[in-house]
């Protein structure tokens, strides 16, 4: 079976149809992108596929290997390998570094030692002796934090993991490190699905797909994907809706 697959899902958020008979599916080691404009959908989906609260499937299927999900709770499926890393990189007041990475380790039933802390650390170019016992809050630049973040992925190993927006407000040294990522969870043979509102990160895609008003509207080659977005004169509407 495939690693995920999302047949014709459907959710409501208070009445308001939100995910609209969405369906996909990813393999292991693939990168596949979902690129939408703002209030498509994305995030909606993303907290779907991880089980967050509220946000359970009306109808349709969410097969993890084979398997349906979509009624297990969310730390049943982070048990499973899905990982979900956040749109705003997480600020935990009170919370070192060295517990922030603990805490993925937990989850999965793994040992927590210093070696794989500093391991994780350093694959991030964020050096564990300067930062294993600072705070995860505003002390740290968003840059930083979200590198901490990739780190903590890193050590969960996921199968699945969702990276919603990885490249919002976020520099150009991070930009190349979420590439150095994406290549890291590719390698090691997680899938990866990348959700996106920049064309630039579709250059990081194996497929890519475009999401409008809760649908997949076209799913192709990254690059035929991105320039049919382009081709948009407004959210959604296609080339040939558009006023001459
Ligand atoms: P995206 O991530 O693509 O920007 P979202 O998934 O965040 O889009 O939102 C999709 C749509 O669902 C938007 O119209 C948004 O206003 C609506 N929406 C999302 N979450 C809620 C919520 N908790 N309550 C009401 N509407 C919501
Ligand atoms: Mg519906
Ligand atoms: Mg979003």
């Amino acid at each position: 079976p495939k690693l995920l697959e999302v047949k014709d899902l459907h959710l409501k958020i208070e009445d308001a149809d939100i995910l609209n008979g969405l369906s996909f599916s990813l393999e292991k080691g693939e990168v596949f992108a979902l690129i939408g404009p703002n209030g498509c959908g994305k995030s909606t989906l993303a907290y779907t596929l991880m089980g967050i609260n509220k946000y359970y499937p009306d109808q349709g299927q969410l097969l993890l290997n084979g398997e349906e999900i979509k009624d297990l709770p969310i730390n049943e499926r982070a048990k499973k390998g899905i990982t979900l890393a956040w749109q705003e990189p997480a600020r935990y007041q009170g919370v070192t570094v060295r517990e922030f990475l603990s805490l993925g380790l937990k989850a999965k039933g793994e040992e927590v030692t210093e070696a794989k802390l500093r391991d994780a650390l350093q694959k991030v170019a964020i050096r564990p002796e300067v930062y294993l016992d600072r705070f995860v809050d505003k002390s740290l630049s968003g840059g930083e934090r979200k590198r901490i973040e990739l780190a903590s992925l890193i050590l969960m190993h996921p199968e699945l993991i969702i990276l919603d927006e990885p490249d919002s407000g976020v520099d150009i040294v991070a930009l190349n490190n979420i590439a150095d990522m994406i290549n890291y969870f590719k390698d090691s043979q997680s899938g990866i699905l990348l959700i996106t509102h920049s064309q630039e990160m579709l250059k990081y895609a194996d497929r890519a797909a475009l999401l409008c008003d809760g649908e997949i509207i076209r799913q192709g080659k990254p690059d035929a994907i991105s320039e049919y977005f382009q081709s948009f004169c407004g959210p959604c509407k296609k080339a040939e809706e558009c006023e001459t």
